[in-house]
């Protein structure tokens, strides 16, 4: 009998094809949905997903001998139908879930808030539901520090107080984090909701703005700074965040219903990100100004004395070098 599975949702995604292949490397037998979301280029999702596959060609040739695993499908479903969902856990024997599927953008929802409840309130339950019936044993859950709002303390800490997100996204989010609450209330099975802080690296979404200032920047374009570049973000570079995922994925059933902060403890003004961007690029940059979006919030720090105590969690990746692997990846992968 082949090995259960775990399924990750959004796994054509930035961080899913990431946490993906960190899964695979450890002799995971993986099963991604994605839906490959129109948000932006599918090609950009192929090229993820292919690198995972390819991951786990090459462990599957190395391993031929082992009965153990590593090996990756991409079914392209929506986490919404439920009845693909209920028929997908029940045939591939589902162990966990790592649900990073979601319509993502902070200011684009503002224009579709019933879109961004759909994917991801819905998306969530349906999840949750196909997992309680064929009896999941862990789940974690993608939140995101936008639940803090304009948080006036700082850093942001698990214990503060979530009740005004100033965004639809950042609402599905806070949402999200009270669905899984209740539902393990009612079930028991342990659930984390992990609340990234800006996550970037190679593979960041195009839409971000690391990589679109990069892009920009190297052709010799204008890039639009918000506000007067006081605003800032604790910026966390993606491998930090893949060992924070499969840290909490490894230890939530200690905790039952637990929400952790993955950030970096380092927040990046928004003008020092943009001189960072400049030396590693090796050009300067023409700045036009605009109004702060709505929706954007002023700062992001996270608060990790949970995370590091709970989860041994310790990002190590200095904002500059991360900021240079992206650019390395960028010009490899011919998108700069
Ligand atoms: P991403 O857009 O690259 O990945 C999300 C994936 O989900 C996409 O490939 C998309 O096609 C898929 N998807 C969307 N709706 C779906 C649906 N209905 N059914 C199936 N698949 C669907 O985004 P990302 O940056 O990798 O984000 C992953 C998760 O982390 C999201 O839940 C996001 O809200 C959260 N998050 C990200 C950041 C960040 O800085 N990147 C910060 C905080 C939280």
């Amino acid at each position: 009998m082949s090995q259960r599975a775990v399924v990750v949702t959004g796994a054509a995604g930035f961080i899913g094809s990431h946490v993906s292949r960190a899964l695979v490397a450890r002799g995971e037998r993986v099963v991604g949905i994605d839906n490959f979301d129109p948000y932006y280029e599918r090609a950009l999702k192929e090229r993820n997903a292919a690198e995972t596959r390819g991951l786990a060609d090459r462990i599957g040739s190395e391993r031929r001998e082992s009965a153990k695993g590593g090996s990756f499908a991409l079914v392209e479903a929506d986490i919404t139908d439920a009845r693909a969902m209920d028929e997908l856990f029940a045939q591939e024997r589902v162990v966990g879930v790592i649900h990073l599927a979601a319509k993502a953008g902070v200011r684009p929802s503002i224009a579709d808030p019933v879109g961004y409840a759909h994917a991801n309130v819905t998306g969530t339950s349906v999840l949750l539901e196909a997992a309680r019936k064929v009896g999941v044993e862990r789940m974690v859950v993608a939140s995101s520090s936008s639940v803090y709002g304009n948080n006036p303390k700082t850093p942001f800490s698990e214990e503060d107080a979530v009740e005004h997100p100033i965004s639809p996204y950042a609402a599905t989010k806070r949402a999200c984090e009270l669905i899984c609450d209740t539902h393990h209330y009612l079930t028991k099975m342990p659930t984390a909701c992990l609340r990234f802080f800006t996550v970037f690296g190679p593979g960041q979404r195009p839409d971000l703005a690391i990589r679109l200032f990069m892009q920009r920047i190297a052709r010799g374009e204008a890039i639009t700074m918000f506000g007067d570049g006081s605003m800032s973000r604790d910026f966390t570079f993606i491998d930090d965040i893949v060992a924070g995922v499969l840290a909490a994925y490894d230890r939530i059933p200690s905790f039952g219903y637990r929400v952790w902060n993955l950030g970096h403890d380092h927040p990046v003004r928004l003008d020092e990100m943009i001189r960072t961007i400049e030396r590693v690029v090796g050009k300067r940059a023409a700045i036009t100004r605009a109004e702060p979006s709505a929706g954007d919030v002023e700062r992001t720090w996270a608060d990790l004395s949970r995370a590091r105590r709970e989860l041994d969690y310790a990002p190590g990746t200095a904002f500059e070098e991360g900021v240079a692997r992206q650019w390395a990846w960028l010009r490899e992968a011919g998108l700069a």
